[in-house]
Parts: C-alpha cells; sequence; structure tokens
C-alpha cells in the first residue's frame, strides 16, 4: 500500500487533485452577527484574529516540513500549483486523510507519527526510556500536554515548554486576546480571554480551563492545545485549535426544555424497572453554537460538529467536561451531504420527509441520552469498563435508539410537535447511511449497522426492489423501543461476550446496504468550510 501511494504522489496530475478535493463540498459557514453590539463585534474580531494564529501553529505541530513547503506552494501559479495549495490547507499537510494518509505532492516523505514534537532522528523506543527514568514530577512535565521534546547540545533529550517552542505566535495570539478581553462587556468572556493569553505565555493552562468552564456569554471561543490524537507516539502532546462560534439562543431553550424531561423519560425506559435510575444526576453542561471561524486542530479534512473538552484530568475530576455542538456546521452536513444521500436510498415517499430540525433534535437527544439507562454493570464495575473494547459502539447505538424512543415519548406527551413523528424515523435512517460511508473502524459505524441490521429484522425498515429503503411506520416504534431495552439490558448484564458476538454478528455491512453505497460515490463525503462572517468582520475591521 505505501509504495502504491508513493507512487500515486508522483504522479498525481490536476484531475486527481480535483477529484480528491471534490470529496469535500464547498460550503458557507456562518451566523448572523446582526444581534451583537459593536463592542462584542470589535471583541470577536480580535479573537477571529489570534484563532487564525492556530493555523500556522497546527501546521508547524503536524511536520516542520510544512512551513517551508506552504511557502513553496503559495508561489506556484499554475493551475497544478493552485489546486496542491488548495488541497494542502484543506488539509493542514501533503497528505490524505481519506487516503490513509497518502501524500498528494511529489517528494514528501510518509506523514510523521511522531509529529513535530519528538527530535528529528529520536526514537519512539529512546523517548519512552528517557521518559521512565525521570523523577515523577519532571516526568509529569514531559509526558505533559504542552512541552515538546528537543535533543540538548550534549545529545541528551529535555523539555520545551510550548510557550518557549512557539512563542513568536503565541505572543502575537495573547496580545490579540487581551485586547478582545478589553473590549467586551460579558465578564466571563473578559475572564476567560485574559485567563487564556496569560497561559499562552506562562504555560499553565488550569485557570483558563476553569474559566471556559464557566462562560456564559454571546460569544462562545475555544482556543489553545487541546487534543492529543497528533501525536500518533504516545497522545501525549497537544494540538493548536479553536472554534469561536455564537451562541445559539434558540436551541439552548429547547435543550433546556429536553433536560427538564429526562427523568421522566429515565422512568418510563423499556427495561426492568429495577434497572432505571430514580434520581439521575446533575448534567454536564451542552452549549450550541454557530460557528464563524475555525483553525489548526479544529479544520482539517473532516469536520468537527461537537466536542468535549477540557482534556485536562484535574477539571474533569472536579467539574466533567462541556460539550460543545455547532448547529450550522451540522446544518452544513446535512445540506451538502445527507439530504443527496437521502435522494439515493430512500423510497420516494420517505424523501420528502427529511428534516435538518428532526435530525439536529435527535442529535440534542442524542447526548442527553448518554446519561440515561444503566451505568453499572451486574459485576458492580461500570459498563464501560465490563463492555471494554465493546462498550463505545453499544454507547452509541443505544444513544442514537433511545434518542427516538425517547423523541416519541415526548411527542406523545405533547412536549414535542407531532410533525417530528413524521421526519424523524426518516431522517434516522438517511443519516445511518451517511455514518456507515465513514466505515465501520469507528464506534459509531459499528452501532449504526447493528441498528439499521435490527431494525430490518423486525420488519420496521424495508428493501423496495430497486434497493431504496423505506421506514415501516406501524412497525417503527415497537421495533425502536425493543431495541433501546435490548442494548440496555445488555449493558447492564455486564456480558461482555453477548456484546462482542452480536456486535460481530449483526454490527456487519450487509449486501443490500453496501449496494447502497457503492451509488453514493459521487455524494461528498463532507465538506469545506468558508467562514464568510468572519471574512466580514475582517474586513470591516481594516476599513
Ligand atoms: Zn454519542
Amino acid at each position: 500500500m505505501f509504495l502504491c501511494a508513493f507512487l500515486l504522489a508522483i504522479g498525481m496530475d490536476l484531475a486527481s487533485l480535483q477529484k480528491i478535493a471534490a470529496r469535500f463540498a464547498p460550503t458557507e459557514v456562518s451566523a448572523n452577527l446582526a444581534g451583537l453590539p459593536a463592542q462584542e463585534k470589535a471583541a470577536l474580531a480580535k479573537i477571529v484574529e489570534a484563532a487564525r494564529l492556530m493555523d500556522p501553529l497546527y501546521l508547524r505541530q503536524v511536520w516542520s516540513g510544512n512551513p517551508p513547503l506552504l511557502l513553496e506552494l503559495s508561489q506556484d501559479a499554475t493551475p497544478l500549483g493552485r489546486a496542491r495549495l488548495h488541497l494542502f490547507v484543506l488539509q493542514k499537510g501533503p497528505w490524505s486523510s481519506l487516503d490513509h494518509d497518502a501524500p498528494f505532492i511529489p517528494g514528501v516523505p510518509f506523514k510523521p507519527a511522531e509529529a513535530s514534537f519528538y527530535p528529528p532522528g529520536a526514537t519512539k523506543e529512546e523517548v519512552e526510556a528517557w521518559q521512565k527514568s525521570l523523577p515523577p514530577g519532571e516526568r509529569e512535565v514531559a509526558t505533559g500536554f504542552f512541552t515538546t521534546i528537543r535533543r540538548k547540545p550534549d545529545g541528551s533529550l529535555g523539555w520545551v515548554p510550548y510557550s518557549l517552542e512557539y512563542q513568536d505566535l503565541l505572543g502575537r495570539a495573547a496580545q490579540l486576546l487581551r485586547e478582545a478581553s478589553q473590549l467586551t462587556q460579558q465578564p466571563t468572556l473578559k475572564r476567560f480571554l485574559a485567563a487564556r493569553a496569560d497561559a499562552f505565555l506562562s504555560n499553565d493552562y488550569y485557570d483558563s480551563d476553569v474559566a471556559w468552564m464557566e462562560l456564559d456569554a454571546s460569544i462562545e471561543p475555544t482556543i489553545g492545545p487541546y487534543e492529543v490524537y497528533t501525536d500518533g507516539w504516545f497522545n501525549q502532546k497537544a494540538a493548536f485549535e479553536a472554534f469561536i462560534g455564537l451562541r445559539d439562543d434558540a436551541e439552548s431553550q429547547k435543550l433546556v426544555r429536553l433536560s427538564a424531561e429526562l427523568q421522566g423519560i429515565e422512568d418510563a425506559l423499556p427495561i426492568d424497572p429495577k434497572l432505571r435510575n430514580p434520581k439521575l444526576g446533575a448534567l454536564a453542561p451542552i452549549r450550541v453554537i454557530n460557528l464563524i471561524f475555525a483553525s489548526g486542530d479544529g479544520n482539517h479534512g473532516v469536520q468537527t460538529a461537537a466536542y468535549n473538552l477540557p482534556n485536562d484530568e484535574r477539571i474533569v475530576q472536579e467539574r466533567g467536561t462541556k460539550r460543545i455542538m455547532l448547529k450550522n456546521v451540522q446544518e452544513a452536513k446535512f445540506r451538502k451531504t445527507l439530504l443527496p444521500i437521502s435522494q439515493v436510498a430512500l423510497g420516494a415517499g420517505d424523501r420528502k420527509n427529511v428534516s435538518f430540525d428532526a435530525f439536529f433534535t435527535h442529535i440534542l437527544m442524542h447526548e442527553l441520552m448518554h446519561g440515561l439507562g444503566p451505568h453499572q454493570a451486574a459485576q458492580g464495575i461500570t459498563v464501560r469498563k465490563a463492555m471494554q473494547e465493546a462498550g463505545s459502539a453499544l454507547e452509541e447505538a443505544k444513544a442514537d435508539i433511545s434518542g427516538l424512543f425517547a423523541l416519541q415519548l415526548l411527542v406523545d406527551k405533547g412536549v414535542l410537535d407531532r410533525a417530528l413523528e413524521r421526519t424523524m424515523y426518516v431522517t434516522f435512517l438517511a443519516s445511518a447511511f451517511r455514518s456507515i460511508r465513514f466505515g465501520l473502524n469507528e464506534a459509531h459505524g459499528k452501532g449504526i449497522a447493528l441498528q439499521l441490521n435490527t431494525l430490518l429484522d423486525a420488519g420496521a425498515v424495508r428493501v423496495a426492489p430497486d434497493g431504496t429503503f423505506s421506514v415501516v411506520p406501524v412497525k417503527i416504534r415497537e421495533a425502536v423501543a425493543k431495541l433501546t431495552s435490548e442494548i440496555m439490558t445488555l449493558q447492564a448484564s455486564g456480558d461482555v461476550a453477548r456484546a462482542r458476538d452480536w456486535l460481530k454478528t449483526v454490527g456487519v455491512i450487509r449486501p443490500e446496504v453496501q449496494r447502497l453505497l457503492d451509488k453514493l460515490s459521487n455524494v461528498p463525503v463532507d465538506i469545506e468550510p468558508r467562514f464568510t462572517a468572519a471574512e466580514r468582520l475582517r474586513s470591516a475591521e481594516s476599513h
């Protein structure tokens, strides 16, 4: 495969590059800034400028060859050069994420698993042995989120704090955040921005993470070093990213309304009453925002539609995490991928009932349902521990299917509009094909396959002779309740052997589903966002 990928890169012409890029549909991702007071708009413009700096920071972190390559590409005005630059910016590097990171620019190496967090020429074993040899306090810093590992002049290894390693760009970002902090009139936002500016310079992120958890403002910024997946050696080092959004008040109110119903839903779960939780704990905070700008690790390849932060264990233990859901990103994905999929996948009668409102309301319910149902397994340990590697596919399937169960319950109670009944099952069916397209390696894909096949076996979804799928209204309710019951009861039993067996036999792609997936090859896989509101902010600033 590697040799193949390399040859491909050497010969990659304009048409091939354009074909790769076409899998991401250019889409406007924006929000209405009209409601923001001038002072807040000015603060937002500064925050977005700081967020732009996460791009060069992240490029540097991914591969030390990225900055010079970007310079070279941006000087090539030929159509081939333009296409290379476009794809490079989209992927934040010369490798195609949907093609096992195959290089698309000739002469570049394979994507380094260690990124640029460790010294050139060092091996994983050498770094690991050195980290283990350190006294505990030093080891914590050397293996921490916010240091790079470098070689000293004498050849031994040492760490460098991010505040020093990236001081040029972090210094500028801190300055911009401080200016934004002085502009905004919203106290919690003021505090977060000032604390994060300090963190960029001190390398101590704790206070600013606490301030981020306490944010209660119309502007919701996430900016800094967060996820560790870029560090393919140890998942230790955090990559820079930013997501800058505006709070969606209507959806936030809907969330409050749904949250108020949770105990009632728990009490009505279709499981043995002994497995229900008579008193649900406090909810982890959820924010619904519309994205204005994303950068760095937060903007390459397939776009993030929701995230949980922070990752600092101390804060997770003290306060839990906060979940941010990007509504306009979900809507863009819905329009550019889910609607076209539904045109191919669904029977003619069902197509007109696919709706974004149903899609997003189900996503909200999915998040809430993670907190419901059994979390303790029969053997006295958590479900998560008991189910091991089979756990996440099952948990995702639980949240999906019990989310439908809960929405139906709320429709019946009159909390949600009756019209949802017509749209939510059909929309869920279309979204199932979108998820399965990403493959079954990922927990969500496997969980979706399990649900789709179970609904097919129950006769609640059927396949027409022309290969399209339809919901069978008279059977879907009962099938959804039954599968909710089966998954939750299995989780409570802690029977990992049964879970594995079930996923292995039912969490698969069947021929009728594969035939459909084959017909979707021209539908984009995801979006390429165009942040038009952020552009408008920028031009307003410079005039
Ligand atoms: Zn989930």
